[in-house]
């Protein structure tokens, strides 16, 4: 329908104007007039060349360019995109198309760009052919910018920035395979520590860490890749275009980039990543290959040397079954399916046993005895480490006490528990050490308290703190693994240990590999140094026993020695 430019200027139908103008002089033109221009919406004319009849103030205000400039003339665009669209508005509505709130930009005279509603309505002659078109335009600007920011937010994860798993959902399609069959892959990273940070420090200083290390991730990365952060202590790097097998040297890169530690509040604090990637296949969906790095962060996590593991056909299955033995796990001990087995720690001068180190098994319904590779980190993980600890703790201190009342064993024969981060950052653990050692009636020196570097760097404040506490109760702490992590000895002088283990990794190296012996050496002498007693793990062979004897290595224990049983051999006085 085209409206009559001939009715408007002189006798309006009464559904649009009253006949009787009540009280004004005004004619019908004047009146009209006075409507253009002062109407707050923004109203145009132009002709069917595109020639504006009518530029109101508001479009002026809206614009930035006033009547006098723009009336008779081209409409003024700053942009040929605009233009080439105003002609293609200007034609539909001529053709006869009422237009309605079209949603689109125009740059304001002074270059901003604005967001516009235009609705545009042909205006016929006397003989009804259309011959102008009413353009009227509203600022959304503002509403833009409102939708725009609940956009942002609905994609984004607000504490880091970055966008969350919406918003990384949006990004993967370019994960695709391309033509040349080269597709993406997507790595999970995931914060081992932030949990005991969060229960340590408080939730203020996880949020800075997270803050901290998205920011370091997104340098970290290739431009073309997206970072996302998942949810709590998850992070994803979406790589398009990459080849398989370079998928795990990327990942490390980005790892090296990152770095360990991070100054949060005064404090140093170590981070650990583990890393689970899974490349995207021919029409994968984005959730699939997600789920796919979720299963390999499992099976990294399941390896606590390898912090990247790319998924690999056989995972899958591996997943399921660590999912169904988490289940199994939770209640064991309650359920007396654990086992401590013991192996001797002996004197390096005399041969004689001082002690034993208590490791968990679990001797499982179907499966057989499991080792603690097997279901520590699981339980870790689901929190029964904390039920699993208190158990070990209780059960090597009565084993203990049972030997030397019952058996006639030494009475300085000491017990070595491990200790993992989870438990000593347990608020309850000084007061359930305190608990055992006085209930089961022996002098808390018998009891070692054994921990890895790892529990240091974690959160080295707290872990002073906890282990200041149990060093007051007459506990022996040790240091376990000594070497694998990245801590050094003078580090060592800030927490009270009196004990030393020079990692396996290390003894196995003696005989063959010089720098393995040079780093032994140097540790025991260092050790000493320090006031701490050594002791080296893994003793398998004569020439590993005379080599740390040789130099001054003070205990002993491997397979050379005694094998790890439930009543080991050589623990009683021959
Ligand atoms: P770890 O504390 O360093 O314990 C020594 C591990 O080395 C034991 O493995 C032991 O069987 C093994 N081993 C001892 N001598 C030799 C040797 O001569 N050659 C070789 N190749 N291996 C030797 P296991 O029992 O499998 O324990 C593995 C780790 O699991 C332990 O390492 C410890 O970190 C953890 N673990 C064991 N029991 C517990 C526990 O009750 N609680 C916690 N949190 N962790 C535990
Ligand atoms: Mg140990
Ligand atoms: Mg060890």
């Amino acid at each position: 329908m085209v409206a009559h430019a001939e009715s408007a200027a002189n006798d309006l139908p009464s559904e649009v104007l009253h006949p009787v103008m009540f009280g004004s002089d005004l004619s019908e033109h004047e009146l009209l007039r006075a409507v253009v221009a002062e109407s707050p919406v923004a109203m145009t004319v132009v002709d069917a060349a595109g020639i504006a009849i009518v530029w109101n103030p508001a479009a002026e205000r809206l614009f930035g360019w006033g009547g006098q400039e723009v009336i008779g003339r081209r409409l003024p665009t700053l942009d040929l995109a605009h233009e080439v669209e105003h002609d293609e508005l200007r034609a539909r509505t001529l053709d006869g198309d009422h237009v309605l709130d079209q949603e689109t930009k125009r740059r304001h005279r002074r270059g901003h760009m604005i967001d516009v509603a235009i609705s545009t309505v042909p205006l016929g002659d006397r003989q009804g052919r259309a011959a102008a078109v009413l353009g009227i335009f509203q600022d959304i600007t503002k509403r833009k910018a409102v939708e725009a920011d609940l956009s942002w937010q609905a994609q984004h994860d607000e504490l880091t920035r970055l966008p969350n798993r919406r918003g990384l959902m949006e990004r993967m399609g370019a994960l695709a395979a391309d033509r040349h069959g080269v597709g993406g892959a997507v790595a999970v990273l995931n914060l081992d520590r932030l949990k005991e940070i969060n229960d340590s420090l408080g939730l203020a200083v996880g949020d800075e860490v997270l803050r901290a290390f998205a920011k370091r991730l997104a340098r970290a990365v290739r431009p073309s890749d997206v970072v996302a952060r998942l949810d709590g202590e998850m992070f994803v790097v979406a790589m398009p275009r990459i080849a398989a097998r370079n998928v795990e040297s990327a990942v490390q890169r980005v790892l090296d980039r990152l770095g360990s530690h991070y100054r949060i509040g005064g404090r140093e604090l170590g981070l650990e990543v583990t890393v689970g990637a899974a490349v995207c296949l021919v029409r994968d969906a984005p959730e699939e290959v997600l789920r796919r790095a979720g299963v390999a962060l499992h099976q990294a996590k399941l390896h606590p040397n390898r912090r990247v593991h790319v998924l690999q056909a056989e995972d899958d299955r591996a997943f399921v079954e660590r999912v169904e033995l988490a289940g199994q796990l939770s209640g064991a001990a309650q359920r007396g399916e654990l086992r401590l087995h013991f192996q001797p720690l002996v004197s390096a001068a005399s041969g004689q046993v001082t002690g034993v180190e208590a490791l968990v098994r679990w001797e499982h319904p179907d499966q057989g005895i499991l080792g603690p590779n097997r279901f520590i980190s699981l339980a870790e993980d689901t929190g029964s480490i904390s039920e699993i600890g208190c158990w070990v703790i209780n059960e090597a201190c009565r084993t203990l006490a049972g030997w030397v009342v019952a058996d006639g064993a030494a009475p300085e024969l000491s017990v070595s528990v491990n200790l993992s981060v989870a438990q000593l950052l347990d608020p309850r653990l000084v007061a359930h050490v305190a608990a055992t050692v006085a209930n089961c009636g022996i002098a808390p020196d018998r009891l070692h308290l054994e921990v890895t570097e790892s529990v240091l760097s974690t959160d080295p404040e707290a872990a002073a703190r906890v282990l200041g506490q149990l060093h007051s109760l007459g506990v022996i702490l040790a240091i376990d693994d000594f070497g694998t992590g990245n801590s050094s000895l003078t580090a060592l002088q800030r927490f009270p240990f009196q004990i030393l283990k020079v990692d396996q990794s290390f003894v196995s190296g003696i005989g063959v590999r010089p720098d393995d012996e040079t780093i032994v050496a140097a540790t025991i002498g260092l050790a000493h140094g320090l006031g701490l007693t050594v002791v080296a793990e893994g003793v398998e062979t004569e020439a590993q026993r005379d080599f740390l004897v040789g130099h001054g290595c003070d205990e002993l224990q491997g397979f050379l020695l005694g094998r790890p049983a439930p009543r080991p051999r050589l623990v009683f006085a021959e």
